[in-house]
């Protein structure tokens, strides 16, 4: 029988976080939230885009078939269970930069694999978008209200006693053979969701996290009037009215939460020959995406406390991998099912 407080305690509650404890849910499991908005929350920077293909060679990304059809499901379940649609469908118009990419995009929409994400109509005008040589649109892509997802998760948390608003101290947990416990509240398992803090984590620090720092814009633009996702080197997605998210930029170095005027000036330029339409910068903001080296997620128990597991490492794709690998995770907790082993963490030691 069951005596601890708590199934799972999570500890984080950026996409990570909310994914799983929602799956946990889901299967009537009894789940408490430990998070604290620290350091380089990333989920709250994100415009929550998914998109299957790869932009370089209009290749389905890792799993596209599998997991497209599972995060349309997933997030309309969230969605009823927040009372509230978080899910955009939408195209996301890729703006064609030569004669050479336009040959290959009408190649690869003859592909078996390519071809269901893609719609050819190379000679449509797009509202106040500038393209010399035409788009393709992808289909089966779209945008996440990611903001108002993670908001109104953690509302619902708090309401029923499932919300922790704090930071995790490692110092005060006890692992015990056959449960942990947390200043006196003891669950089944302790997993960690924590996006970049887990460089902090003794348990798991010895992944190997890339980290890649991404600066964004938010502009207003009364004249765009659109409801797809402008892809064009940057993304511009619509938030909503006249409000459009622009971004992003990829650094590799100086990770910290500093907004810098190159990223600025990078992004408006490279707006400025995009738009044929007037706009107007009103936010600028910065969050540092938890990328690993081998790009796949990072999921699974600690080798030696089997009380103790992580689901982290989303990288740049965390809205379409979250849905299907949260589920993977629970059903491997719960019903025994073996983990894939390409995000098994067992893929990286822990003597390094
Ligand atoms: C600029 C930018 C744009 C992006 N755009 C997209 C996109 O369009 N589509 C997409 O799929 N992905 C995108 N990403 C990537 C996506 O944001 C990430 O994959 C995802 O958000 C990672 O979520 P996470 O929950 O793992 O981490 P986080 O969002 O960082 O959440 C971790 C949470 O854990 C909490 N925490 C950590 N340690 C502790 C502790 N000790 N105690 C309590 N709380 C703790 C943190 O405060 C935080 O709330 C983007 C990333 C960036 C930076």
């Amino acid at each position: 029988m069951n005596t601890s407080d708590f199934d799972c305690i999570v500890v984080g509650q950026g996409l990570a976080g909310t994914c799983l404890s929602f799956e946990l849910i889901r299967q009537q499991k009894k789940v408490l939230v430990v998070d604290q908005d620290i350091g380089a929350r990333c989920s709250a920077v994100a415009a929550g885009t998914f998109n299957p293909l790869v932009f370089k060679t209009f290749s389905p990304t890792w799993k596209a078939h599998e997991l497209l059809p599972y995060l349309k499901s997933f997030y309309l379940d969230l969605g009823s269970f927040l009372n509230r649609p978080i899910l955009n469908e939408r195209s996301v118009v890729k703006s064609m930069k030569s004669t050479d990419q336009r040959r290959l995009w009408n190649i690869k929409s003859q592909d078996e694999d390519s071809r269901p994400f893609m719609r050819s109509a190379l000679e449509e005008k797009v509202h106040g978008v500038h393209s010399n040589h035409g788009f393709g649109f992808v289909e089966q892509s779209g945008n996440i209200n990611m903001l108002d997802m993670l908001r109104e998760f953690r509302r619902q948390l708090g309401e029923s006693s499932s919300l922790m608003e704090e930071t995790l101290d490692y110092g005060l947990l006890v692992i015990e053979n056959d449960h942990v416990s947390y200043k006196g509240i003891s669950a089944d398992y302790i997993l960690f969701c924590q996006g970049l803090e887990n460089v902090k984590n003794p348990f798991f620090k010895h992944l190997p996290f890339i980290p890649a720092k991404g600066e964004i814009l938010v502009i207003e633009s009364p004249e765009l009037h659109t409801q797809n996702i402008i892809h064009d080197r940057i993304n511009i997605v619509p938030l909503g009215g006249i409000t459009y998210w622009v971004g992003s930029t990829f650094t590799w170095d100086n990770l910290n939460m500093e907004k810098t005027p190159e990223a600025r000036v990078d992004l408006v330029d490279q707006l400025q020959d995009i738009l044929e339409v007037p706009f107007k910068v009103v936010e600028h903001r910065v969050g540092i995406r938890p990328t690993v080296k081998d790009r796949r997620p990072l999921i699974g128990m600690h080798p030696e406390h089997g009380r103790i597991g992580i689901f982290n490492g989303l990288g740049t794709r965390g809205v379409m991998l979250a849905p299907y690998f949260a589920t993977h995770f629970v059903d491997h907790l719960y019903n025994g099912s073996d983990l894939n082993r390409e995000v098994d963490i067992k893929r990286f030691s822990a003597r390094g």
